[in-house]
């Protein structure tokens, strides 16, 4: 495995302005991922608070930290000073927490909502009904330091591209939907995160804005980490 090789088969990508490459670096040692920014990525992901804050104190500070995996409400303190975006938004309380911390340490913190599109009953997400409950929420216009930028989702994990094609087509046109219907001051429909190594030609022809990619940069992590 070559990190220099793989991350030039993402080159096309790298030079699209309308698309960010998040290379998931998770499970992987600070090292590799000073490889991969030595290459020019400058944008990681990780699902878990600890390793993602430790890595942030190893690595370069001009890194976009993008936390994409469940983010629980008494971790958020320790990447509000920092995070980028946080993708995995999926309950009112989590959003909550975030303003709050968002609020203490003064910023306004990038948000996804993270919408469950798979079949599969073990992914996160909310329904599109929890969805339109938060959006409609009057609360959320008094949080003022959170931004909701888009949506993210997960496809379900299958070798069947058609079903992958309707699961991304359906979350694109959630984000059509509300970015017509919501002109709310903190909500601005950006950034559709969707697409991952086994996925991502396909969330890029239905309207991926950002693609999660570990395996194909990275290789291949151990089975029980991940
Ligand atoms: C691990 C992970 C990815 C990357 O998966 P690969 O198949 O290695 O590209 C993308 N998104 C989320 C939410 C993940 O947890």
């Amino acid at each position: 495995m070559n990190i220099q090789e793989n991350i030039q088969r993402f080159k096309n990508i790298l030079n699209n302005e309308n698309v960010t490459l998040i290379a998931v670096s998770k499970t992987h040692p600070a090292e590799l991922v000073l490889e991969a920014y030595s290459e020019g990525l400058k944008n990681f992901g990780e699902n878990k608070v600890q390793e993602m804050v430790d890595k942030f104190e190893q690595l370069p500070k001009d890194i976009n930290w993008h936390m994409i995996g469940h983010l629980q409400r008494n971790k958020v303190k320790y990447i509000a000073s920092f995070v980028h975006l946080i993708h995995s938004v999926d309950s009112e309380r989590l959003l909550q927490e975030i303003d709050k911390q968002g609020q203490k340490v003064g910023r306004v913190i990038n948000c996804l909502l993270q919408v469950h599109i798979a079949r599969e009953e073990t992914k996160f997400g909310l329904s599109e009904e929890e969805l339109f409950s938060l959006l409609n929420n009057p609360e959320l216009q008094q949080l003022k330091h959170v931004h909701i930028n888009g949506l993210m989702g997960m496809a379900t994990n299958t070798a069947d591209g058609e079903l992958i094609r309707q699961e991304f087509r359906y979350l694109k046109n959630l984000f059509d939907q509300i970015r017509l219907d919501y002109p709310l001051d903190n909500i601005s429909m950006n950034e559709l995160s969707m697409g991952m190594s086994s996925d991502y030609t396909i969330a890029l022809e239905e309207g991926s804005t950002m693609v999660r990619v570990g395996s194909a940069i990275f290789g291949n992590r151990n089975y029980s980490d991940q």
